[in-house]
């Protein structure tokens, strides 16, 4: 039996790879390298010492999917490929729904066509829109989305809901993730992402290396305690271990949860940027700039029924979130 990590040579998805096998399960990884590299997996082989198959395939390809279900004892799928850039979804939307739905599509139908019922997705607090207060609860309205990617999101929970409702034997789990951030602290994984970050610690850390001049904080009037926007940020490792106790909450369930991962505590850009300088003796020059479009004041989770439902909660530090970021990118220099 193995577990089909599909994106798991991305940022996310192999960390929850370590932690898979760390855990003692099987686990084949599918990713088209679209938006990573292809050494990923040797590093995911060098931290655990254990072996996984990789196939480079772009998992809306239907033959594909099915070689890799015959060629493997597929019993689970955490589907975590798809784009994720907000800015590109906005003026490439197109590009979104196709992918992001597609895969989907094609893994729920090939997954039926095997009698495999259990599904893990990577969502969003982005679903949550711009109408609900902090701290966001499943049970709150989703929708209203402020963007094409939030909304593939949305649509794909949907889409679980109902596939759920008709076939009694499937179970599927979307994980609603705050703002992971860190790195495995080998420092052999983490976020790499092409060109200019568009994510807050990415740039902060390029930034603190001298590839980037300064930092601009977009805004700092909103209604928070120090005027900067304040998020719920995850450590990467613990939103991985989140990945493990989903997987064990869904084959023991039926039907579709919508469940949070985050730590219920927000921070602020600014309180970002001088945890990272005192954690690790580095500058972050920055700047005050405008708000960016589309941004809230306060996203933070109400984590209460990740801890209920599948005993998970997070562990680790700001501290470590910022010390394990600027390891991996020092590594990477
Ligand atoms: P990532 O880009 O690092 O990883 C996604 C992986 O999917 C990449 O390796 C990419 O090559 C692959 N991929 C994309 N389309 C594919 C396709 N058609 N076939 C096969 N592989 C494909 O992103 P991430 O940060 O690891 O995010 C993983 C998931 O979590 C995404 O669905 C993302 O939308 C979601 N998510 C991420 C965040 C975040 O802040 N990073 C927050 C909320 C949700
Ligand atoms: N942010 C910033 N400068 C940057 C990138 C982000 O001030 O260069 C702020 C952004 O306005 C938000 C927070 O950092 O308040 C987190 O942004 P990110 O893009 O990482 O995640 P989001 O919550 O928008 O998905």
């Amino acid at each position: 039996m193995a577990v089909l990590l599909t994106g798991g040579t991305g940022y996310i998805g192999s960390h929850t790879a370590v932690c898979m096998l760390e855990a003692g399960y099987d686990v084949v990884i599918a990713d088209d390298l679209s938006n990573s590299a292809a050494d990923v997996a040797d590093r995911i082989r060098q931290i655990t010492g254990r072996d996984l198959r990789f196939y480079q395939i772009d998992v809306s390809d239907r033959a594909a999917v099915r070689a890799l279900f015959d060629e493997n004892d597929i019993d689970a799928v955490i589907h975590f490929a798809g784009f994720k850039a907000v800015g590109e979804s906005v003026r490439e939307p197109l590009k979104y729904y196709r992918n992001n739905l597609d895969t989907t599509l094609t893994l729920l139908e090939v997954m039926a066509e095997r009698n495999v019922g259990v599904f893990i997705f990577s969502s969003s607090a982005t679903v949550y829109g711009d109408r609900n207060p902090a701290p966001y609860t499943e049970d709150m309205e989703t929708g209203r989305c402020s963007n094409p990617y939030g909304w593939t999101k949305e649509m794909i929970e949907r889409i679980l809901e109902s596939a759920c409702v008709a076939d009694g034997n499937l179970s599927a789990v979307a994980l609603r993730y705050f703002n992971p951030i860190g790195a495995h602290e080998s420092g052999l994984i983490g976020d790499d992402p092409n060109g200019i970050p568009n994510n807050l610690m990415p740039f902060i850390t390029q930034t603190a290396a001298g590839i980037r001049e300064r930092l601009s904080v977009f805004g700092d009037d909103y209604p928070t305690p120090d005027g900067t926007g304040v998020r719920d940020y995850i450590h990467v490792v613990d939103l991985a271990k989140g990945h493990v106790a989903a997987y064990r909450y869904a084959c023991d369930h039926k039907g579709f949860e919508a469940i949070n991962l985050g730590t219920g505590v927000g921070y602020s850009v600014l309180d970002i940027v001088k945890t990272f300088e005192r954690v690790n003796g580095v500058r972050v020059p920055y700047v005050i700039a405008a708000r960016r479009p589309g941004d809230l004041a306060s996203v933070y989770s109400d984590p209460s029924k990740a801890k209920a439902l599948l005993g998970w909660e997070t562990e680790k530090s700001l501290e470590d979130m910022c010390r394990d970021a600027w390891n991996y990118q020092k590594n990477r220099l």
